[in-house]
């Protein structure tokens, strides 16, 4: 994992070099205007995941785009007539959305946004791996590239992983699980399958430490906690609600407590904010004393994002996102498996009620 680890390194270190200036009220009223006009002129729409600047998400809801986790963000892009998606995330998001859409055009305020998850599960390597277990059914989760998710038999996103993985247990399938080894042991745990993990983690999530969280949990003892299942398993272990970016905004939303302690990237805090605008959100804690610019809780990658890069795209439509027809023919299987899964719980769910 080491030549996974220097090549993670190297690309973070590219995005916070590349991060987006900061830009005053007036700049930022100017390009939001623009952005505006643009996207009524282009035909597009923005499809903007939690994580990203408060000022991305907030246009997007504005302009009858769609923020959300990466399941929904999937799913809007195939209801939405818009001839052009742009999407604001990360790089596997905007393939998703082609693999998805693949008459429309796809951008991204820029193309070098990428994920640590899919960075550490290349092609060659997991292909190899899956090779060497020809018994297994092959689950990758979201973040990875189309050409893992072609050699997939499923693809989940963190909002239906614990469903998907029960229902190939009760298959009695055995699983291979990539890249994202504390969701995949979290799932494990949680269902009771036999699943074999690749090694991947998320770096910003990685980051949230057990012995800090504690410290904090005393000083609030009445906060509830909210933790995101891509953190490491003594993390997750603290927690009062594990779950997806939507589950855990849903908990804030829904819940009577007043005050809630969050381990996930801290982009989420302004749709949680806007959800219970009465209630209090407290960071959870990361690495403390032996901290570095990775402990910020957030996404270098996400935070790639910015107004002028997005008004930049829709004007020079340079960002695109393509992607190999033979590899998009296969990974649309798997995506769309997880998609059509989803639909019916939701069905199952709505007749149940
Ligand atoms: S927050 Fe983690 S999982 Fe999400 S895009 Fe960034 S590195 Fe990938």
């Amino acid at each position: 994992m080491t030549d996974l680890s220097d090549r993670i390194l190297v690309q973070e270190h590219f995005a916070r070099e590349h991060e987006p200036s900061k830009l005053n009220a007036e700049e930022t009223a100017k390009l939001r205007d623009e952005i505006k006009d643009l996207l009524v002129q282009e035909d597009a729409a923005l499809v903007a995941h939690y994580y990203t600047d408060p000022e991305i998400q907030s246009l997007a809801e504005e302009t009858g785009g769609c923020v959300a986790d990466s399941l929904e963000m999937a799913r809007f892009g195939t209801s939405h007539p818009a001839s052009t998606l742009i999407v604001c995330g990360v790089r596997f998001m905007g393939e998703t959305a082609k693999i998805l859409n693949p008459e429309k055009s796809v951008l991204m305020p820029t193309l070098e946004a990428t994920c640590s998850l899919d960075i550490g599960c290349p092609e060659e390597e997991f292909s190899a791996f899956c090779d060497q277990h020809p018994d297994r059914t092959v689950v990758v989760y979201a973040n990875t590239s189309a050409a893992v998710k072609a050699r997939s038999d499923w693809v989940v996103t963190s909002s239906i992983a614990l469903d998907i993985v029960e229902y190939l247990k009760d298959q009695n399938q055995k699983i291979i699980w990539a890249p994202d080894q504390h969701l995949g042991r979290y799932v494990q745990k949680q269902t009771g399958a036999d699943v074999f993990l690749w090694d991947g983690s998320c770096i910003v999530h990685e980051e949230f430490k057990a012995k800090g969280l504690q410290d904090l949990k005393s000083v609030y003892p009445d906060a509830k906690v909210l933790v995101h299942p891509e953190s490491p398993e003594a993390v997750v272990e603290l927690a009062d609600v594990v779950g997806s970016t939507s589950q855990l905004i849903n908990a804030v939303a829904n819940s009577d407590n007043q005050t809630f302690i969050v381990a996930t990237d801290a982009g989420i805090f302004y749709k949680m904010q806007q959800a219970a605008p009465d209630k209090t959100l407290i960071e959870a804690p990361t690495a403390g004393n032996g901290a570095t610019c990775r402990s910020c809780a957030h996404c270098p990658w996400m935070a790639m994002n910015g107004l002028e890069n997005l008004r930049d795209v829709i004007v020079k439509k340079d960002q695109e996102i393509t992607v190999d027809p033979e590899i998009r023919e296969k990974a649309l299987i798997p995506l769309q498996r997880m998609l059509d899964f989803s639909q019916q719980r939701r069905v199952a769910v709505k007749g149940n009620a």
